[in-house]
């Protein structure tokens, strides 16, 4: 096999197998080696999404679960959103890692190795890897983003569980529960019945410190307790952790025509939604524009998530931090105001001009403006920095 690419892709989890099946289907793809260490077995997960019929029918052999009916609850109300044009599914990341592999076709190849280093050489990238040596004219890296140490993230642990009894609404998904112990930051239990008698739920935290393994299996005991839900067996277990204040990686530049150059895709550029952790449909649409680029020779990598929407982002997870007292009502105002096919929407990050206004009359005006001016001071005294130091 050549050890020479025309592009190297790092990682092949959603943003890089995605991109190399984009690859392999182009008329004259560019020759191209994606590195991963792991099989997709080792990396099994559930990705949820919402998604309308023609991709859900795209993606039916990696759906576990698709609704169309979904629940936010708390403790004095309960939103229920339906909707005719969205499904809410949930995946088997290894049956869509699978399937994406299964695409590739010469020149596009999937080695199992690790990168252990990157060095810049004339126009071209050597990349060090534990079993071998390869260069690439563009390396495109999905390695996952560093967190900042006090940032905030959503970690999870979850149970797939048998049940003795037939689950009362197999049709509903619950988003978020938020009954739960709420004092070690933004606390809900996310259940997602896959059949009458098999379901997967989640204690999901939204904070910057990760609590013992136990703390969440008491959480999600408690919440079977309180249901009146039985369970016959605990299938498995999933942990996960996800940045919602990204760092990019530090190796990572803007991909410039012409010139040996990495970039970061995928979560690793900025594509894990600040207010949801939600990043599947946004990598999806990064690396379809990408794909597309590439095919007419432009190789730079287009912002996953628009500036407005991360700023957006960036205020609501302020408030979070600033006023925890108010998040489950953040949440729960902001269900109330839209209805499924809205909320969807918003969750997608293609929320219209009305459903944003639907959204903003429902939030708390006095934290918002406050944290708004924060955010506006922040951007000017970036945009004052920037100047400062070009002049
Ligand atoms: C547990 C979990 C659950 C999530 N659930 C959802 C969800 O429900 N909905 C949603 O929208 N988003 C979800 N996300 C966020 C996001 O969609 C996923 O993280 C998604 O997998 C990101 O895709 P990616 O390609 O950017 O990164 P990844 O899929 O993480 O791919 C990066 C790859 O890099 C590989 N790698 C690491 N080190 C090296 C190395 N040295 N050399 C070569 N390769 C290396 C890894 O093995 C990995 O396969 C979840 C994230 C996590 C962690």
């Amino acid at each position: 096999m050549s050890t020479e690419f025309d592009i190297a892709i790092i990682g092949g989890g959603n943003a890089g197998l995605s991109l190399a099946a984009q690859l392999a289907a182009q008329d004259n793809p560019p020759s191209t080696v994606v590195i991963e260490p792991q099989t997709t077995q080792q990396r099994d997960c559930s990705w949820g999404l919402w998604a309308l019929e023609q991709q859900t029918e795209q993606l039916s052999h990696s759906v576990k679960g698709r609704w169309r009916r979904w629940q936010l609850i708390d403790n004095t109300s309960r939103v229920v959103h339906s909707s005719n044009q969205y499904s809410y599914l949930s995946l088997s990341s290894a049956d869509y890692l699978i399937d994406r592999a299964a695409q590739l076709r010469d020149p596009v190849s999937l080695i199992e190795d690790s990168v252990k280093a990157l060095h810049s050489q004339q126009h071209k990238t050597i990349i060090e890897t534990e079993k071998g040596r390869y260069s690439a004219k563009t390396v495109y890296d999905s390695r996952p983003p560093k967190i900042a140490e006090d940032g905030l993230r959503q970690h999870f642990l979850g149970w797939h569980i048998h049940t003795k009894e037939p689950i009362d609404d197999p049709d509903m998904a619950t988003l978020m529960d938020f009954r739960v112990d709420q004092s070690r930051g933004l606390h809900f239990i996310y259940a997602l019945p896959f059949s009458d008698h098999h379901m997967l739920i989640e204690s999901t935290l939204i904070s910057a410190e990760l609590q013992p393994q136990t703390w969440y299996r008491d959480a999600i005991e408690r919440w079977l307790r309180d249901n009146n839900i039985e369970v016959a067996e605990v299938i498995c277990e999933e942990t996960g952790v996800i940045p919602m204040d990204t760092l990019i990686a530090d190796s990572a530049s803007p991909v410039s025509d012409g010139m040996a150059s990495i970039a970061s895709i995928g979560a690793a550029s900025g594509a894990v939604r600040r207010s949801s952790g939600y990043a599947f449909q946004h990598i999806q649409q990064q690396i379809s524009q990408l794909a597309a680029g590439i095919a007419q020779g432009n190789m730079a990598v287009p912002t996953p998530i628009s500036s407005r929407l991360t700023v957006m982002d960036k205020i609501f997870n302020g408030v979070l931090l600033s006023r925890p007292e108010l998040a489950v009502s953040l949440y729960m105002r902001m269900a109330q105001a839209l209805n499924g096919d809205q909320f969807a929407r918003f969750m997608l990050g293609q929320a219209t001009a009305n459903d944003w206004l639907r959204v903003i009359a429902a939030m708390p005006k006095g934290p918002f403006l406050k944290e708004s001016v924060k955010q506006t001071a922040k951007q000017i005294l970036k945009w004052f920095l920037r100047q400062h130091k070009s002049a």
